[in-house]
């Protein structure tokens, strides 16, 4: 079984969105099962509503999955291994306060080196532990040897035991760290491979650990994402508007490009545009680079473009308000004009807006409105510009400057010879 854990604390991140979805076609090409696992245990950073907001958002890129968690659901669990783990001396409580951890690790920066719990409360006797009145967290007991795994993108990694240190598994309210949750919840689900961002790399042992602590044998496989840079080279973070992806949706991009684009992104494929469905025939783990991939809205704004040019019409018009094969025809007139839903929107709208027949062209468009009101219903422009030019005597400039003005709303735009076949059904809604 394959899953995808997002935590609910904020908008979802493209890096967040390639990891669902490669997630999703290794579990389609190995045929396993695909859960999705909302990770709320860090009560004080959830937001209300985000868990909805990420499986709509799964739902629009075209992420199907088998069951949805919330890992909250199984904190009786997480707390009765953690009893065990006490039990089996593999855990101990630990007494010291934020405030002291937090003078530690200030005096470790100072003599520059790397933090590591003291040990301290690992000493305690049962008694000393029994009497102390003050709130504790538990703590795993750091590894005696180092913990290693291959990794299916950067290889193998070696964790040596004061890196894992002894570090918290259940925080002074009794709730499970996102170590010890996740480590569990892997092992439940018979989780089989976990793809995920690389920010991650560093809790993998620790989790291993955990589950080996915890004599769970299965090995689980890894792959670790390298991450999204942004423009300047920096890692995408969310002062990045094109990192969240409801941004990007905001702007108009579709979800079928944007999962194009994430699929491509630092990758080897056997093509450039393509559909999610298409990816699961040939994606291949492996290939995905090590190296941290840039983040360019403007291979984007292509993919985009091309995604518009080959969807369904009838489907691209209901991005527009519309439920109608010729307004999606149309919109693709203008996709040498825009490159998202929200560029071409307002030339859309113009179309079926009231026309400034006040402007210099006012007097032409009046004539043009009514032989238009008289022309009856011509297949092709020709032939409607033959009939227009007899009825008004206008030519040239005059003539189509006005008509484009009437049909359109704009100065400029399209041909209206490629416009007039999705705009003749509409016409005597259009010329207003
Ligand atoms: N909740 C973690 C995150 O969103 C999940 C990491 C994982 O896949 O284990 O980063």
């Amino acid at each position: 079984m394959l899953r995808f854990a997002p935590s609910p604390t904020g908008d979802m991140h493209i890096g967040n969105l390639r990891v669902a979805i490669f997630n999703y076609i290794v579990a389609k090409q190995r045929e396993e099962r695909f859960i999705i696992r909302i990770e709320d245990t860090d009560k004080a950073r959830n937001i209300e509503g985000k868990d909805r907001e990420i499986l709509e958002i799964l739902q629009l890129v075209g992420i199907r999955y088998d069951e949805v968690y919330h890992q909250s659901n199984n904190l009786t669990i997480h707390q009765h291994m953690a009893i065990k783990m006490l039990e089996e001396r593999k855990a101990f409580a630990c007494f010291c306060s934020p405030e002291e951890l937090e003078a530690e690790r200030e005096a470790a920066k100072e003599a520059k080196r790397a933090y590591r719990y003291s040990g301290k409360c690992e000493l305690l006797s049962d008694e000393e532990v029994l009497a102390n009145e003050k709130p504790f967290t538990i703590r795993i007991k750091k590894p005696n040897q180092a913990v290693a795994f291959d990794d299916i993108i950067k290889g193998r990694l070696s964790f040596a035991p004061d890196d894992i240190d002894s570090f918290v598994i259940m925080r002074a309210d009794k709730t499970p760290t996102y170590n010890f949750a996740c480590a569990i919840d892997d092992m439940i689900h018979d989780i089989s491979l976990v793809i995920r961002g690389e920010d991650h790399v560093s809790n993998t042992p620790k989790q291993i650990h955990i589950r080996n602590l915890l004599g769970y044998d299965k090995e689980i496989e890894y792959a670790h994402l390298p991450i999204i840079l942004n423009e300047t080279g920096k890692k995408m973070s969310k002062r990045d508007a094109a990192s969240s992806v409801r941004w990007l949706f905001e702007e108009g991009f579709l979800p079928e490009a944007i999962a194009n684009y994430l699929i491509l992104l630092g990758n080897k494929t056997p093509k450039e545009i393509f559909t999610l469905e298409e990816a699961i025939g040939w994606f291949d783990l492996q290939s995905v680079s090590k190296a941290a991939a840039k983040f360019d809205l403007d291979k984007l704004r292509f993919l985009n473009r091309e995604h518009m040019k080959r969807m369904d019409s009838k489907e691209l018009s209901r991005a527009f308000g519309f439920a109608d094969a010729a307004i999606g025809e149309l919109v693709k007139c203008y996709l040498e004009e825009g490159s998202t839903i929200k560029e071409i929107k307002p030339k859309i709208e113009a179309i079926f807006s009231a026309k400034p027949f006040d402007s210099e062209w006012g007097e032409q468009m009046r004539r043009l409105q009514k032989a238009l009101g008289e022309a009856p219903p011509f297949e092709t422009f020709d032939e409607l510009k033959s009939f227009l030019m007899k009825e008004t005597k206008l030519k040239g400039k005059q003539f189509f400057k006005p008509l484009r003005l009437l049909l359109t709303g704009a100065e400029h735009g399209p041909e209206l010879s490629h416009l007039y076949p999705y705009l003749k059904s509409y016409i005597m809604e259009i010329v207003k």
